[in-house]
């Protein structure tokens, strides 16, 4: 490709309305551009990229011999009021009639529509497992589009779905998904690791998230330091973004609280009610429906009716939802408070209790023993501050919290949708038997800014070779006054192509410090200048984005090196 006949729209100033490094270097690099909140043209540079993503992710399902399949975007109501999801599904479903008054919707993703399909066309267990996929544009209306496509509203989703007869078979086909996800983020050269997910009501481990590592992701996730543990601290969706979040009336210095802090204070607590604290305070911190106070009650305090009821009495201020006994006696108290003004504590409360802790849109607090009379709690400190070095619940090595950007996602449904939407087969026996689900995800569009948000710098992209839009570009210095710059430009662009080398030619009429920071700023890995000075000695100048360093090399090299 010649840069003369391709359309390189670079920008030299960033975006005011780009937050992030890979939205503004994606608009900068001219590789999207905006039509309206969250929807997003793709320019040709752009487009290149997302066409790499999804190679890689095509040949990864095809090696686990899922079968590609297309299904339409627009799907009907009626599968969806079957399924229930019709009426579950919040305002981020996008509906709409058609010139009958009938009712569709956007395919926000596509369980019903597989349904659909397999119910029809499957029939037999011999038929199973069978996993189908494809590479589609869903929408879902995001109440806050944004980080440009990290978060459209339009987007390229791979979605797979699997069929089984048995737990087994679908535990097997989950492995194996989990396995072809772990080559794509490899091959891809993302920084990622695979999180344990919420499961809602399924539980198991029959969930799990990959997550690759930038700050500017929007979920927290807790990774031991001693294993492969990884959990996710998952962010409601309707959390300000961080800068925007209340901030505590407070000194953050002098008030941040460390781990080991924490882990004195919990000492006097048995290990089962210690768990129960920093499980509260990992799940509950990004709670925004309800901001909640945990009371701990140690054994000792043995709890006899009359104190229970006390505790439940002076808990009701506090709304309590839920209280239990742990098998060491511990009483643990969750209740939502609102955090809005300062929190009175009732002294009996103070007495009875020997922990306390709250969490939610303000960060986190707590207090041991002693609390004071009409204490008010007012602190509030970052959960990364509190859950960062105490122990892992895996048992080896600490937690750590990293941000993370959700690229993945795999599921075991089990039988929601079969059951509803009737999709089983006749087993050996011949009996009727509803089938088993498994569904799994990838943010093909969103893997792009991810990968960006990994490999910049302050010149811009820097491609890892396999997400490149070019793996080459050469770049002739005053090409328009020197006839043998121009030759042998032209000689080694028609070489290169010949041995399969996706190469730009970088043949404008602009001056070589343009050219340099433009393709610096594109991203494309190996850039081969040809310059009068080198020709004198029959040779080129080869330079790699990422590492810099310069070497010459003879024009017949220049392949080779590359590959
Ligand atoms: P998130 O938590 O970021 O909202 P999700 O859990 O709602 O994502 P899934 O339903 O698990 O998303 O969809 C599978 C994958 O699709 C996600 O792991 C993510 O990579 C991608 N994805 C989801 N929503 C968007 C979006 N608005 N823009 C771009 N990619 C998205
Ligand atoms: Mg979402
Ligand atoms: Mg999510
Ligand atoms: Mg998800």
């Amino acid at each position: 490709m010649r840069s003369s006949q391709y359309l390189l729209s670079t920008l030299k100033e960033t975006p005011s309305d780009a937050e992030v490094v890979s939205h503004q270097l994606m608009l900068r690099a001219g590789m999207i551009r905006k039509v309206a909140a969250g929807l997003y043209t793709w320019t040709p540079s752009g487009l290149r990229v997302l066409r790499k993503v999804e190679k890689v992710v095509r040949e990864e399902m095809q090696s686990i011999d899922a079968l590609e399949i297309l299904m339409p975007m627009v799907q009907p109501a009626d599968l969806w009021q079957e399924s229930g999801r019709w009426d579950d599904y919040g305002p981020e479903l996008l509906r709409l009639k058609d010139r009958h008054q009938r009712d569709f919707l956007l395919g926000p993703t596509h369980e019903e529509i597989i349904s659909e399909l397999v119910r029809k066309e499957v029939s037999s267990y011999k038929q199973l497992p069978l996993t189908l996929f494809q590479i589609q544009t869903k929408f879902r209306d995001e109440i806050r589009p944004r980080f440009g496509v990290m978060r459209a509203r339009e987007f390229v989703m791979k979605d797979a779905y699997s069929f089984h007869l048995t737990q087994e078979s679908l535990q097997q086909s989950y492995d194996q998904m989990y396995a072809a996800y772990c080559r794509i983020f490899e091959r891809l050269g993302l920084d990622y690791r695979p999180v344990i997910a919420d499961t809602g009501s399924i539980g198991g481990n029959s969930s799990h998230e990959f997550h690759v590592l930038a700050s500017s992701g929007e979920d927290d996730i807790a990774f031991s330091d001693g294993s492969d543990y990884a959990a996710n601290v998952e962010m409601a969706e309707a959390l300000p973004p961080k800068g925007e979040r209340a901030t505590p009336a407070m000194d953050k210095q002098e008030h941040q609280v460390k781990g080991d802090e924490l882990a004195a204070l919990l000492q006097p607590l048995s290990v089962e009610a210690q768990q129960a604290v920093k499980c509260f305070l990992v799940e509950a911190s990004d709670s925004v429906e309800a901001e909640y106070v945990l009371l701990v009650v140690r054994a000792d305090h043995e709890l006899n009716s009359v104190k229970a009821e006390k505790l439940e009495q002076v808990a009701s201020p506090f709304n309590l939802v839920d209280s239990y006994t742990t098998h060491e006696l511990h009483n643990v108290f969750l209740s939502p408070v609102d955090f809005s003004g300062p929190i009175m504590v009732d002294h009996a409360a103070a007495q009875l209790s020997d922990f306390a802790c709250g969490a939610g849109r303000n960060g986190v607090w707590f207090t041991g023993v002693n609390w004071q009379r009409d204490a008010k709690i007012t602190e509030a400190v970052d959960i990364r501050n509190v859950i960062e070095g105490d122990p892992s619940p895996c048992g080896q090595g600490y937690l750590k919290i990293a941000r993370g950007i959700e690229v993945g996602h795999i599921f075991q449904l089990g039988k929601k949708y079969s059951n509803a939407m009737k999709v089983g087969v006749l087993s050996e026996t011949g009996k009727h038997e509803t089938l088993t689900m498994g569904c799994y995800g990838i943010g093909v569009s969103r893997i792009v800014a991810a990968a960006i948000e990994q490999h910049h710098d302050d010149r811009g992209i820097c491609w890892p070779d396999n997400l490149a839009p070019f793996q080459a570009v050469i770049i002739p210095m005053n090409m328009h006054k020197s006839a043998r710059v121009q030759e042998t430009a032209e000689k080694l662009y028609q070489q290169l192509k010949d041995q399969g080398v996706e190469v730009l030619f970088d043949d404008r009429k602009e001056r070589p410090g343009v050219m340099f920071s433009d393709m610096e700023l594109v991203g494309i890995p190996h850039q081969i200048v040809v310059g009068e000075r080198n020709l004198d000695e029959g040779m080129v100048e080869y330079q790699a984005r990422k590492a810099g360093d310069k070497v010459k090399l003879k024009i017949e090299q220049v392949a080779s090196h590359i590959k």
